[in-house]
């Protein structure tokens, strides 16, 4: 397979860094091939602005969606987004790597996902779900976090994690069309012994090694819903 891996840390010793490096050892050595885009080391741009056109469909009014479809037929796309782009495309895994701030991504991870995921490309029109652009492709995600693993989960104070994680895993990763794996998880990560840490690591490298047979999360798929995207099950 090939792998992309999107890390977003700003401390390149940071825990988070480390899964990312054993992610990178472990599917090399179980002969696949790995890129890493490291955004903060790229001092990636995460903000979504018309400069990222250089031919606008429409120069007196942006709409953002619009000039990805446009900018993506003319090839004009920022030479950022399309790098990045180019990385997304050839990936048949995308890993995203990062701390969680806030029950979400850093900021600049939110802004690849603004400016990679082009209208057009992965998604556009009825191209989401099961036919999002990027169908074929596998996604998973891979998070540390400060929390201790007793307070998600249905009645616990933070609710489940799939809840806190739903607007990546669903509304980005699953809407265009990637198969979704359940996320990894690094509990309590600051708070832990260094044994404990190295323990994560261990466990992520042993679900690295089997990650192509994984199943993938369930969501919606569009033949089950009508034109207007009323679910076809409640017309009975
Ligand atoms: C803005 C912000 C918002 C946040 N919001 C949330 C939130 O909503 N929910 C939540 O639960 N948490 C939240 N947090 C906490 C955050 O998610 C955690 O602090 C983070 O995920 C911990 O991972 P890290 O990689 O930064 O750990 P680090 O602090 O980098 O590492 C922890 C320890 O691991 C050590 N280490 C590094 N490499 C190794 C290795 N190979 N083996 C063993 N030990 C190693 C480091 O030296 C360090 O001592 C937030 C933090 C911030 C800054």
């Amino acid at each position: 397979m090939n792998v992309l891996i999107v890390h977003a840390h700003p401390e390149p010793q940071s825990f988070t860094a480390a899964l990312r490096d054993q992610a990178v050892q472990t599917l090399q050595s179980n002969g696949h091939e790995v890129r890493v885009s490291d955004l903060y080391a790229m001092n990636w741009n995460p903000v979504a602005s018309a400069e990222d056109f250089s031919l606008r469909e429409n120069p007196e009014y942006l709409a953002y969606a619009l000039e990805q479809r446009h900018n993506s037929k003319t090839q004009t796309l920022a030479t950022d987004i399309r790098q990045e782009l180019d990385k997304l495309l050839w990936a048949d895994l995308l890993i995203l790597n990062f701390p969680i701030y806030w029950f979400s991504t850093p900021a600049i991870l939110k802004g690849w996902i603004d400016r990679v995921l082009v209208s057009g490309i992965c998604y556009g029109g009825k191209r989401f779900y099961d036919q999002g652009g990027l169908r074929g492709k596998k996604a998973l995600v891979t998070v540390t976090l400060g929390g201790r693993e007793h307070m998600f989960g249905e009645g616990a104070i933070h609710g489940p994690l799939e809840d806190m994680l739903r607007p990546l895993l669903r509304g980005t990763l699953a809407y265009v069309g990637l198969e979704v794996l359940q996320p990894f998880v690094g509990w309590h990560v600051p708070y832990i012994s260094a044994e404990a840490r190295q323990a994560f690591l261990v466990s992520y490298g042993r679900r690295l090694e089997s990650i192509e047979s994984d199943e993938p999360i369930q969501y919606p798929r569009l033949g089950q819903f009508d034109d207007r995207l009323y679910p076809l099950a409640q017309r009975q």
